[in-house]
Formats: structure tokens, C-alpha cells, sequence
């Protein structure tokens, strides 16, 4: 199959094409959404389980808003990013506006960042996540970063950059706990600050999966790992995770994916002034 190299986006490795891709042209149309910031972010607030539901941070989502198709979910889009290596400007774009964002928000407000298993194998990408966090005086405790459980079977060079990661500072929480077929040695061999509980087991009857949810908790608790239960849809999976010691979740139960003026909005007044 042709490939050729793309025109290098500002600060990027010149971009592989997969000529099917350039065909349907939705691969430089996606280039050009990050270029001129069709792209934008949702946060979707991570809160606690008891009573108060306090806001304890938000996970950043990424949109499309494409000229033609309206909003497009990442379903439409992150496959395409992942093929082509566009994956790598958007996750750089990703970083830089939610650091933006966090510059703009009270000290100390946490955001979880989706990043994607190519990112960890960009040799520079600890230094320009660095760069990032001074440009915009964001402390790296602010910052979690997400990975997917399948991605650390990857390679060493990955884990060296997870090293180099935790070493700036920055939280790593293993996204869609679970789901994936990695071996549970890679709760150790990780360097690990949180675990998120994929909504699978969060949504599943009483006596089924959600002892899949309970087995986690304990986990989590024996390897000191912050565990946030992911879409909790109604009260009744709130209250059994708060029964099984789940202190933090996110959901529609809570709060859908939201702008960033709306979460503002959410944040405790103290820290807003
Ligand atoms: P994820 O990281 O597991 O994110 C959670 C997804 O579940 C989000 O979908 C969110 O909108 C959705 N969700 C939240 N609460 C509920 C709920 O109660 N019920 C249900 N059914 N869904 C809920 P979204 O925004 O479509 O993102 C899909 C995936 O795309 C994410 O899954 C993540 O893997 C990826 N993604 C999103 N933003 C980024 C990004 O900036 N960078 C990278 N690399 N990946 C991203
Ligand atoms: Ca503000
Ligand atoms: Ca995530
Ligand atoms: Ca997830």
C-alpha cells in the first residue's frame, strides 16, 4: 500500500498516511480540525459517593465540531487518529488546551487527561508535557493522566516513559479496569496512582459482575490505589459502590460531559474567588 509523509504539523515527527485513509479525505480533514481548532473539550466531573457528591476534579473528553457533520463523538474519530498517527498532534492539542483550561480554574483543581498508548512511545513526550505544565504554571499534581489496560503490554520503552511521567509529578490511573486481557502483575509492574472500574462492572446486576466490582475495591485498597467506579447511571449502582467502599465516581447519575464554563460553575466558591 502507498505511504507517503504528510506535511509535519509545528512541533510533531512528519504524519504516515494510509493512502485508503487520504482517499476518503477524512484523514487531512481531521488534520486540518486540529490545526484550526475544530476540536473542543468536555468535562465530565468526577464527584464523591457519600451524601455531598463533592466535586473532586473532571475527566477531559475531546469533540469534533466538523463544518459538515456536527459534533462527533471520539467513536467517530479516534480510530482514525489511532491509524494515521494523527493521534499524536491531537493528543499534544488535548494537552496543551486542557493545561490552558486548568490555568483558569482555582489551584489545585484535579483533571484526569485521556492519553493514548502512542504517546508513551513519542520519546518526547514527558519533556513537552513538562514544557506545557510551565508555560501554563499548572502544578503536575493536578494532573491524571489515563491509560487503557491493555496498553502497557506495549513495550519497556513504555514503561520508561511511565517512569519518566510519575517523576515530573503527574498522577497515571489505568482507565477501563477490567476489560482488558492484561495479567494483574500489571497492577505491580505499572507505576499506578488510580484505578478506574470500567462501567461494565459499575452497571452489573447485584450478584453478578458486581462482585467483579467488589474483588477491585479490595484490590485497590491492598495496593493503595485511588479507585474511581466509572458510569454510574443510577442510585441504586451509587449506593451499592458506596457499600462496597467505593469513595469516588462519575456518571450520568451525576453529571454528563459538560463545558468547561458549566463545571466551573461547579467548583466549591471558596476556590472559585
Ligand atoms: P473513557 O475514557 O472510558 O471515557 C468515558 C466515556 O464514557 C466517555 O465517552 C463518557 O462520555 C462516557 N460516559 C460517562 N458517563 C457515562 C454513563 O453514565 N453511561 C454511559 N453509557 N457512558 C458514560 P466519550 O466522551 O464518547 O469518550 C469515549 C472514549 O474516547 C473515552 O472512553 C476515551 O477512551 C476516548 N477519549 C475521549 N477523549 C479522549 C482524548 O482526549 N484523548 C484520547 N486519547 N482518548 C480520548
Ligand atoms: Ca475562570
Ligand atoms: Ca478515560
Ligand atoms: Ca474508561
Amino acid at each position: 500500500m502507498a505511504m507517503y509523509a504528510a506535511k509535519a504539523l509545528p512541533g510533531t515527527a512528519a504524519l504516515h498516511y494510509d493512502a485508503d485513509m487520504a482517499a476518503t479525505s477524512v484523514g487531512a480533514e481531521l488534520q486540518d480540525a486540529i490545526r484550526d481548532d475544530q476540536l473542543f473539550l468536555l468535562f465530565q466531573p468526577i464527584v464523591t459517593l457519600d451524601e455531598g457528591h463533592r466535586v473532586l476534579g473532571a475527566e477531559a473528553l475531546v469533540r469534533w465540531n466538523h463544518p459538515v457533520h456536527g459534533t462527533l463523538a471520539p467513536a467517530a474519530f479516534l480510530p482514525l487518529a489511532e491509524r494515521t498517527g494523527l493521534i499524536v498532534p491531537l493528543g499534544r492539542w488535548v494537552l496543551r488546551t486542557s493545561l490552558r483550561q486548568l490555568a483558569d480554574w482555582p489551584a489545585g483543581t484535579l483533571l484526569n487527561i485521556n492519553i493514548s498508548p502512542r504517546d508513551l512511545r513519542e520519546p518526547d513526550f514527558a519533556t513537552a508535557l513538562s514544557a506545557l505544565l510551565d508555560e501554563y504554571g499548572v502544578a503536575a499534581a493536578q494532573i491524571t493522566l489515563e491509560i487503557t489496560e491493555s496498553m502497557p503490554v506495549v513495550a519497556g520503552e513504555s514503561f520508561t516513559m511511565l517512569d519518566e511521567l510519575r517523576a515530573l509529578g503527574v498522577k497515571l490511573a489505568l482507565d477501563d479496569f477490567g476489560t482488558g486481557s492484561s495479567p494483574l502483575s500489571l497492577l505491580h509492574d505499572v507505576p499506578l496512582d488510580e484505578v478506574k472500574l470500567d462501567r461494565a462492572f459499575t452497571q452489573a446486576d447485584p450478584d453478578g459482575r458486581v462482585s467483579v466490582a467488589a474483588g477491585v475495591a479490595h484490590l485497590a485498597e491492598a495496593l493503595k490505589l485511588h479507585v474511581v467506579a466509572e458510569g454510574v447511571e443510577t442510585p441504586q449502582q451509587a449506593e451499592r459502590l458506596r457499600e462496597l467502599g467505593y469513595r469516588a465516581a462519575q456518571g450520568y447519575h451525576f453529571a454528563r460531559p459538560m463545558p468547561a464554563a458549566d463545571f466551573e460553575a461547579l467548583l466549591p466558591v471558596e476556590a472559585r474567588a
